[in-house]
This record gives C-alpha cells, sequence and structure tokens, in this order.
C-alpha cells in the first residue's frame, strides 16, 4: 500500500491541471482500495460549503453543481469534528443524507477523512462500497496519510483560482492571495521573475511556449553539454572501470542519439511544449514503459533513464537562469532565495522578494530588510510556475502577497506606498540629531553591517557605531577563505569611514543557516551543531587571521575597535577566545604596527550564556545580545522554519525575562550592554529595551530613523512603567496588544502596523 501512496502522490503531483490532479486521485484510490465509489468535496471559501468536486463511481454530471452546508450529511461530519468518519452501514447514521442528484443510494459502507492544512479545513476526501464493512485500520490510515500529503496540493489550487473554475488549466485568478511570513517591511507592486528549483523531473510542470525555436536550441545546447559530460567522465574511468561498465556510458550516449530520445523530445517541444516540459513527458513515458518489464535487468534502466533526464533537465534551467531578463520593478520568487541570488539582479533593480522557504529571522531576510526590500518569506503556497512574469504585490509588513492584482487593490497599496514614502521622507530631518528620550535620555543607535551598501546606509542613516560587522558574508561571497591582507582592506575601510566612533566585529560566526561553499559543514541539525566560536576554535589558524586582520585593520586610525565572540554556551570559550585576541594582539604590536587593545566582549545568543551572564560579564569587555539566536534556543524553535514561524515569537515573556537578567547582570559588573538582534529595530522592542536600561541598540540601517523617531518622543519613565506591566504578562499576544495601544495612545500610529487588506 506504501508503493501506491507514493505512487498516488507523485501521478497527482505531475497532474497537468488541478482538475486532472483530482481526477487522477479519485481513479487511483478507487482501485487501490478496491471499493466502488471515491469522491473529493471542497470548502468553498467564500460559502464555507461542499462543492462536489470529483468522483469515480458517483454521478459525474454532478460535480460541480451539487454543493452541501458544512454541517449537512456525513462529508459535514467529517468536517466538524475535523476526523475520520468509518461506518459499516451509512444509512442507518443520523447524519446520512440522500442526494438524488449525486446517485450514492446503492451504498453503504462509507470512509471519509478531512483534508486539513496548517488547521483549516479544505475538504474531504471520500470512499464508498455496495455492501456494508467497516474500512480496515490499514486503509483508513491509507486515507488519512494520503489526505494529509494532498493539503498543499489543494491548498495551492484554492489559491490560485482553480478550486473555484475546476479544469481550467490557465491561471488568470484575479487578486489570488498567499499568506507567508513578514520578511522585510514595506509595501511594492512589481514583476515576478522566478527563479526555478534545483532540477526535479517529476515537478516540471507543461507550459506553452511561444518560442519554440528559441526552445528547440536551448534543448540542443543542454543536450550537447550532457554528450560532454558523459564522454569526459567515460574517458576519465575507462582505464580504472571493467569494459563492461564503460559500456554503459554508450549506451547512454546512444539514448541521446538524434532518433532516439533527442528526437522524441523535439517532436514535443515541436507541438509547444517548452523543452523541459518535453524531457519530462518524454522521459516519464519511457521510465514507464521500462518498469513494466518483466525482466529485472531492463526494469532497472528505468533508474539511467531517469538520470539522463535529470541531467538534460539541469542544463536546461541553468541555461534558463542565466537567460534571465530582470525588468526594472523585479520581485524574485524562488522555493529559496539566497544572498547570491539577490547578488544576481543588477543594481537597482531588485524590488520585491517571495521566498517559498526560510522566515522572517532567516539571513535572507535580515539582508533584504538591510537593504529595504519589501520581502515575504515561508510563502509556500505559492504555485512558482504559475506567477512567473505575473504583477504581483508584496506586503512586506503583513507577509501576504497577491498575484494578479485587482485595479482597487493596486491603488490601495499605492496608496500606502506614498504615506511610507512621506514618513521616508519626514524621517531624513532626524538624521543629525540624537537618539535622546523625550524626558532626555540619551542611547546609543549602532548599525549593523556586513552586506554591500550597508557601510554607505548606516553612515547615511546617522548611525553612531557599528555594533554588530557581521564578517562571515565576506567569507560567503569568496570561493575560499580570504587571506589575512583582504580582510584587514575591508576591515579597515569600517573603520576609518567610523573611526573615532566604535565599530565591533563579530569573528565569524559560520554554521546553522551561513555556510561556506568551500568549507561545507554537513549536519543532521546544524543549529545545534558546528557553529560559530565553536568552529573557529577548533581551528585556530582562521581565528587568529581574522584577529589580526582586525587589530591591524585599526593601525594608525586609533578607531574604538570590539572583538565580539559568537555562540557561546561555556565559559572556557571566551576565555580561549580572548587569548587567541591577545596573542593575536601581541603578534601584531611586534611586527611594528602601532595598535590599541582591543575591546573583547560575548553574544548572549544561547539560554547557557543568560544564566551566567555574570561571570561572562566579569571577564570580558561588554555583553552583546544575539536576540534572534536567543529567541531561537529559548523557545526551541527553529527560525528559518515557516511551520513554526508563528512560535517564533522575540517579545515572548520568557524572552523579555531573559533580555532584562542580562542587562542587569551586565550593570552589575559595571559593564555596559547592547543587543543586536532584529528586536532593537522594531519599535516595541526598542522602548521595553530603553526601559530594561540597555546602553546600545544595534540595528540595520533602514530601521534606525524609525526607532530614533519613537524614542525621541517616548520618555524613560514611561518606558519603565511599560516595562514593568510587560513583565507581568503571560502571553506574547497580550504583550503585543498592550504596546500597540500605548503606540497609538502615545499618538505613534504611523510604526503600527496596520491590516492592509482593502
Ligand atoms: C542574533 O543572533 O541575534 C544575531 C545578531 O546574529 P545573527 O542574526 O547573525 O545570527
Ligand atoms: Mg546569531
Amino acid at each position: 500500500m506504501l508503493e501506491s501512496l507514493r505512487h498516488i502522490v507523485q501521478e497527482v503531483d505531475t497532474a497537468r491541471s488541478f482538475k486532472d490532479a483530482l481526477d487522477t486521485l479519485v481513479v487511483s484510490v478507487k482501485q487501490t482500495l478496491n471499493t466502488d465509489v471515491c469522491s473529493v468535496f471542497l470548502v468553498d471559501r467564500d460559502t464555507r460549503r461542499f462543492v462536489f468536486a470529483a468522483t469515480e463511481g458517483l454521478n459525474k454530471e454532478a460535480l460541480g453543481k451539487v454543493t452541501l452546508a458544512h454541517n449537512e450529511g456525513l462529508v459535514g461530519q467529517v468536517g466538524l469534528k475535523s476526523e475520520p468518519v468509518n461506518l459499516e452501514d451509512a444509512t442507518l447514521h443520523e447524519s446520512f443524507h440522500f442526494i438524488p442528484e449525486i446517485g450514492e443510494e446503492p451504498f453503504h459502507a462509507f470512509l471519509g477523512v478531512p483534508v486539513i492544512h496548517h488547521r483549516r479545513l479544505l475538504g474531504v476526501l471520500v470512499v464508498q462500497q455496495t455492501q456494508s464493512r467497516r474500512f480496515d485500520e490499514n486503509e483508513e490510515a491509507f486515507m488519512v496519510t494520503l489526505s494529509a500529503q494532498l493539503a498543499g496540493l489543494i491548498a495551492n489550487a484554492e489559491a490560485t483560482g482553480e478550486t473555484s473554475h475546476l479544469g481550467e488549466v490557465e491561471y488568470d485568478h484575479l487578486d489570488a492571495e498567499f499568506v507567508g511570513i513578514p520578511g522585510a517591511p514595506g509595501f511594492v507592486i512589481g514583476t515576478a521573475v522566478v527563479i526555478h528549483p534545483a532540477a526535479n523531473l517529476d515537478r516540471v510542470p507543461d507550459k506553452k511556449t511561444e518560442d519554440i525555436t528559441q526552445e528547440l536550441l536551448l534543448f540542443d545546447k543542454a543536450l550537447e553539454s550532457v554528450r560532454r559530460d558523459i564522454k569526459r567522465v567515460s574517458t576519465q574511468l575507462s582505464a580504472s572501470l571493467p569494459k563492461e561498465e564503460v559500456a554503459l556510458f554508450d549506451a547512454y550516449l546512444h539514448m541521446l542519439d538524434d532518433n532516439a530520445l533527442g528526437d522524441e523530445i523535439r517532436v514535443v517541444i515541436r507541438k509547444s511544449q517548452w523543452a523541459q516540459g518535453a524531457v519530462r513527458e518524454v522521459i516519464q513515458e519511457h521510465i514507464g514503459k521500462f518498469e513494466k518489464m518483466k525482466d529485472s535487468y531492463l526494469r532497472e534502466r528505468a533508474a539511467d533513464v531517469r538520470e539522463l533526464g535529470q541531467r538534460i533537465l539541469a542544463y536546461l534551467q541553468d541555461l534558463r537562469r542565466h537567460k534571465t531578463y530582470y525588468p526594472n520593478d523585479t520581485i524574485l520568487v524562488g522555493e529559496e532565495i539566497t544572498p547570491s541570488m539577490m547578488a544576481d539582479v543588477p543594481q537597482g533593480l531588485l524590488k520585491g522578494i517571495v521566498s517559498l522557504r526560510g522566515s522572517g529571522n532567516s539571513h535572507v531576510a535580515i539582508l533584504a530588510r538591510a537593504m529595504d526590500v519589501p520581502t515575504v518569506m515561508g510563502a509556500i503556497d505559492i504555485p512558482l510556475y504559475s506567477v512567473e512574469n505575473h504583477i504581483i504585490i508584496v506586503d512586506g509588513h503583513y507577509g501576504h502577497v497577491y498575484a494578479n492584482p485587482s485595479e482597487g487593490r493596486k491603488k490601495h497599496f499605492q496608496k500606502l506606498r506614498q504615506n511610507e514614502e512621506g514618513f521616508s521622507f519626514e524621517l531624513e530631518a532626524l538624521k543629525d540629531l540624537p537618539a535622546v528620550t523625550s524626558d532626555g535620555y540619551r542611547i546609543r543607535l549602532w548599525a549593523n553591517v556586513g552586506f554591500s551598501g550597508d557601510l554607505v546606509r548606516s553612515l547615511d542613516r546617522g548611525a553612531e557605531g557599528i555594533g554588530l560587522f557581521r564578517t562571515e558574508v565576506p567569507f560567503m561571497t569568496s570561493e575560499r577563505f580570504p587571506t589575512e591582507e583582504e580582510q584587514r582592506r575591508i576591515y579597515h575601510e569600517h573603520i576609518r569611514a567610523f573611526s573615532p566612533r566604535p565599530v565591533t566585529m563579530r569573528t565569524l560566526d559560520i554554521g546553522g543557516d551561513k555556510t561556506l561553499s568551500y568549507f561545507p559543514i554537513v549536519e543532521d541539525n546544524p543549529f545545534l551543531g558546528w557553529r560559530g566560536i565553536r568552529v573557529t576554535l577548533d581551528h585556530p589558524e582562521i581565528f587568529i587571521v581574522q584577529a589580526r586582520a582586525m587589530i591591524k585593520a585599526n593601525a594608525g586610525l586609533k578607531g574604538d575597535l570590539r572583538i565580539m565572540l559568537p555562540m557561546v554556551s561555556k565559559i572556557s570559550e571566551v576565555e580561549e577566545g580572548k587569548e587567541l585576541v591577545e596573542r593575536a594582539y601581541r603578534e601584531v604590536k611586534e611586527e611594528g604596527f602601532d595598535v590599541a587593545a582591543p575591546l573583547v566582549g560575548v553574544m548572549i545568543e544561547v539560554p547557557a550564556a543568560v544564566y551566567q551572564a555574570r561571570q561572562l560579564a566579569k571577564i570580558t569587555d561588554f555583553l552583546a545580545v544575539g536576540s534572534n539566536d536567543l529567541t531561537q534556543y529559548m523557545l526551541a524553535v527553529d527560525r528559518n522554519n515557516p511551520r513554526v514561524a508563528d512560535l517564533y515569537q522575540d517579545l515572548h515573556p520568557a524572552v523579555i525575562c531573559a533580555l532584562r537578567e542580562v542587562s542587569k547582570a551586565a550593570h552589575v559588573e559595571g559593564k555596559g550592554v547592547g543587543i543586536c538582534g532584529e528586536l532593537a529595530g522594531t519599535a516595541i522592542g526598542a522602548i521595553l529595551l530603553v526601559g530594561m536600561g540597555y546602553d546600545v541598540l544595534s540595528m540595520n540601517a533602514t530601521s534606525l530613523p524609525r526607532v530614533k523617531w519613537v524614542l525621541r518622543q517616548v520618555s524613560l519613565r514611561r518606558a519603565r512603567l511599560m516595562l514593568s506591566k510587560v513583565l507581568r504578562m503571560h502571553d506574547t499576544e497580550s504583550i503585543v496588544s498592550y504596546m500597540q495601544n500605548e503606540l497609538l495612545e502615545a499618538g505613534l500610529e504611523r510604526v503600527v502596523a496596520r491590516h492592509t487588506s482593502t
């Protein structure tokens, strides 16, 4: 049954349209369970009624016409209970409701399972049989598993409007709305440029092409590249492999011949199918034939054909990527947008980002915030292929995306955008004014930097120092570890630009979701693995070179250099780190450089460090809270996972309590304390942190003027009062709603996010 399950999901996944997918599903399930009927009822989002959407065994004429109230009949029961209903004789059940139009009279056995996506009921999957019998445990488990796997597909079809007019393949639904997670604030209307996921033959959809010649050309190029690869590998291995094995490569080449697969694929392209779709179609057909063969040797050839198809597809996708056209209003849309994809967009054209994976605290979102590019993360239901080149709206405040927006929707967002632009313009006047509360309390607002453009932006927005230099960024954009001199130059540029103001450099913080292509770290649990200081202490040669580069970068400048250690979970890590920094300092001095000893601080990012904050403060010069990671580790919520994004709450009472403890601990030891997580750049976070006594708030430069605007209108007394109330609250929702009300009452509604729907 497991094999059938996999097969059905695969078939459904690769269907040409949603209607085809449902039709395939009901036929396959009926066959697998050997029942008389399989049907699908879908919930209409507007009317909340069940629509009879697909069937094998009942009257197909009634499809799309018959509907049931949300509590009507046995289907309604399944929905109300949100659990399977398994009946030996449905006609005896009190909720049984005979619907003559669909012709279910003669059926007795009934099994209905709900289809639920993110806690929402999307429909009910039903099997029925003439004879009275109870579906057994295995059959029920099969249906439940299938329904869980179908939920994503149905949610996706619903969002694109395919559920409302079953059968239409073309995607033209007006105002299709997709919900994700806010990544970077702001609104933008632009053109979706889809960066396709890595090759997966089974997931390539059909797509009509207008330019057959171009598709044929792409295909020929891809085919040639695959041939070249095979020939190269075959020559390389011919000395070490037995003759029969080498012959396999020849067989591959034959398969690609013009009178074999190659030509079949061309025929399909000539019928207006795009090249990737044609490859999938032909290859799947051959795989199907091989899989049916009795001879086990021939059956295994299916894997070879798949392998070839996969290779051609990879090249085709690569060719398309390189040919990507970026319009002036590019909105990058992709399964997982990466910093390098952002870098591929020519300067000035990137206006928005939508990533199906990732969350508000993924590094791409942090980068987008720094660059002021409205972003939605975790929009898992967006059909990538269907939105390509379509107009979409990105609402980065609420994490919503609208495809093919109506005129009304567009006007609404244009107005919101104008208001925002007006506000940003007003904020420019604050650039040279100090960050001081209305009762005269001075706060340091510093910037987080690392990505290109951050330095200029920070100076431009009036940052008084750098609170976090993510030094891993130059490592990530290089193809090998950068040399001491290469690093020194980058660090020097920053220290010089800010001198004599403080510049806080974090030692290399790789691991987790930050990887280096030339230093792969493969782990089951990367966020709990070899990260930050754990890596650099194991590689003192990397640590020392970096520390030397930082110290040398300050030569002759007398800048205020601070070095900060990430991901610390024990005292000895700090002791070892300090020793290495001291050694680097001695070496640089001995080499004759005129340098000052840097301050050394610790990032508080792990719960253990919160409990040892006093001891850590005692042996270092300052503490800086990394609230992004601290929230992740305190709440045991992956900061990158859209599924648990609503549980990732940096205003959770436990996090607030920890932040306050760290501030107290640092001050008891007479040391300064700052925070450089994203919380510092929010209005609510900034007020509470000031109330807690944080000396430095470090944030992306884009948020800085807003935070300054807020703090200049709030008194320290009021901030402390708000904090004392918040500390008595039990959940994030109460904290957020209380703080939002306070902001509204203080006349700060411009920084309170409002619902944007029209
Ligand atoms: C943090 O964890 O809060 C932090 C500032 O570091 P990063 O986001 O780079 O992990
Ligand atoms: Mg961190």
